[in-house]
């Protein structure tokens, strides 16, 4: 029997190659999505890192253990007492299960929706088939030989562990163990303090362990404008979170019942550090084992990605990579985004990306976020820049909420006054910042965020006061 054959197979169903699947077959595609994951009950499922055991499972276990904290210390400012609040963790991580769930069962709907076929295994290229690449895919009812005219690798990413250190999800978590904690250990240890380090870290904080981050650098997040960093230390210091930065982290020693971690400090001095669970979040790594990409002459770059151009094409005709598996953020709406680009330049269109207005986002309270440039980013390039702020401390409705810490920069050429980067920390900076992504996608001035109407009460006006800020007129302030 000849192979199936299909304009477009995609390799992976997280976001970037779901979403892919789907643009493709929106625009009249015959396409297919090979996927292995294995969840905990033993069923395979799409979705990916983002969906199973990332983006979503986290931001559940975000809000509930803010809930958590909210009940136990931060309303009595509203005149309201709960004595006694407690957490049940078994519960806490069933809802989180269960909409995992429910989001990884919804993309099955929209896969028989939009008429893709799930290749439910994992897949490897074999090699060309005359005009078409060969991908076989290990089913459980044995391999299949599909043909591609096109091919989406979107193989993710998998979690950095340390030479040395091994990840059991049990003493030693990355994020999947991480996000499964049966209970609240009394003392976390967490190695790396970025984006998952400071979120899960955030977590169990909140629900009663004593966390002690271990960062390797001298600076607290980096990748951030310097004044929202310098403020997010400062507050996570002052929520109870141990952050010790220029960690040089020595022997990991994991016994029976805790984790012991001999590390040297900023200073030079020799450290123990005791903990009964200890997560490491030092980074993630593109996902390319077993892919067969030797069969198509496909090579890496150092650092393991796929080599790909502004528009996600690898160097062979019609074999496109998108997400964590190439350059760029290891963000989930930056490998949607690719997925669109890259499903629709094979339906023949012109699409492109601004990788300069994808915004980022730290879920920890306050959310952090921003787009565009940083203030050290703009000074390295030499552009001329005004900047203005306005904090949330003066905004009513952040008042009424009892969620006033934080503020917004924003940064605007000092010429033209283009918007350059919008920074925010502060009450709903994930929701905020999109009005500054589309701002800076359309060009927008910092004139123009001001003089656009905004509700009042809201968070928002803390935006438009940052812009009018810019030009030194700020109302309320
Ligand atoms: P993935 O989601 O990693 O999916 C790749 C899929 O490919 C996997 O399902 C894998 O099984 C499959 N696969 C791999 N190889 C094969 C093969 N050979 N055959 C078949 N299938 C294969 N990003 C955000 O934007 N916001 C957040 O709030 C956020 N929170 C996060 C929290 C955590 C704890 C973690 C770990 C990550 C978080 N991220 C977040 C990052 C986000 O999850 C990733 O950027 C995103 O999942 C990348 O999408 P992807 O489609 O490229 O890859
Ligand atoms: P990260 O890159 O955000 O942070 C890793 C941190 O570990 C860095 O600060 C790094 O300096 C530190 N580090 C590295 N090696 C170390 C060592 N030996 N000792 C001590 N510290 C060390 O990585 P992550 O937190 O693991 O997250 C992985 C990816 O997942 C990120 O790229 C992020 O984009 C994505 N993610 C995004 C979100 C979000 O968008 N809200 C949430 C979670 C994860």
């Amino acid at each position: 029997m000849a192979n199936q054959r299909y304009d477009v197979v995609v390799i992976g169903s997280g976001p970037a190659g779901y979403i892919a699947a789907i643009r493709a077959a929106q625009l009249g595609l015959k396409v297919a999505c090979a996927e292995k994951w294995t969840n905990p009950k033993g069923e395979l499922a799409l979705g990916g890192t983002c969906l199973n055991v990332g983006c979503i499972p986290s931001k559940a276990l975000l809000a509930s253990s803010e809930k958590f904290e909210e009940a136990q210390s931060h309303l009595d400012v509203h005149g309201i007492e709960i004595a006694g609040a407690k957490i049940d963790v078994q519960k806490m991580q069933a809802r989180k299960d269960g909409i995992v769930s429910k989001m990884t069962k919804g993309i099955e709907f929209l896969f028989r929706k939009n008429k893709i076929d799930w290749l439910k295994g994992h897949a490897r290229l074999t090699g060309t088939l005359g005009d078409a690449y060969g991908v076989e895919v290990d089913t459980a009812q044995g391999a299949i030989q599909v043909e591609a005219v096109s091919v989406i690798i979107a193989t993710g990413s998998k979690a950095r562990h340390l030479p040395g250190v091994a990840v059991d999800n049990q003493m030693v978590c990355d994020n999947e163990g991480a996000l499964a904690m049966p209970a609240v250990p009394k003392r976390l240890g967490v190695i790396g303090a970025g984006v998952i380090g400071l979120e899960l870290g955030s977590v169990w904080r909140r629900l009663g362990a004593s966390v002690t981050v271990l960062e390797a650098l001298p600076g607290f997040l980096s990748a951030c404008d310097e004044s929202i960093s310098k403020e997010a230390l400062k507050l996570f210091t002052k929520q109870g979170l141990s952050i010790n930065l220029g960690a040089k982290i020595g022997s990991v020693n994991v016994g029976k019942k805790a984790v012991s971690i001999d590390w040297t400090d900023a200073k030079g001095v020799a450290q123990t550090l005791e903990v009964d669970r200890l997560i490491v979040s030092v980074g993630r790594i593109p996902n390319t084992d077993g892919l067969g990409l030797e069969s198509v002459g496909l090579a890496l770059d150092e650092r393991g990605f796929i080599p790909v151009d502004d528009h996600c094409r690898t160097v062979l005709p019609r074999v496109y990579a998108v997400g964590d598996v190439v350059r760029g953020p290891m963000l989930a709406h930056k490998g949607e985004d690719e997925g669109v680009m890259v499903a629709e330049l094979i339906a023949g269109q012109k699409p492109h990306i601004d990788y300069n207005a994808i915004p980022w986002v730290i879920y920890t309270s306050p959310e952090i976020a921003w787009v565009g440039r940083t203030e050290q980013q703009l000074k390295a390039e030499g552009r001329a820049y005004k900047a203005g702020q306005f904090p949330f401390a003066a905004n009513g409705r952040a008042l009424g909420m009892a969620t006033a810490d934080g503020f917004v920069k924003m940064l605007a050429d000092a010429t033209t006054d283009e918007l350059l980067g919008v920074h925010i920390i502060g009450p709903g900076a994930s929701d905020l910042i999109a009005e500054a992504a589309v701002a800076i996608e359309f060009k927008a001035s910092s004139e123009d965020i001001a003089r656009v109407c905004h509700p009042h009460p809201s968070l928002s006006e803390v935006l438009r006061e940052a812009a009018l800020a810019v030009d030194k007129r700020a109302l309320n302030m």
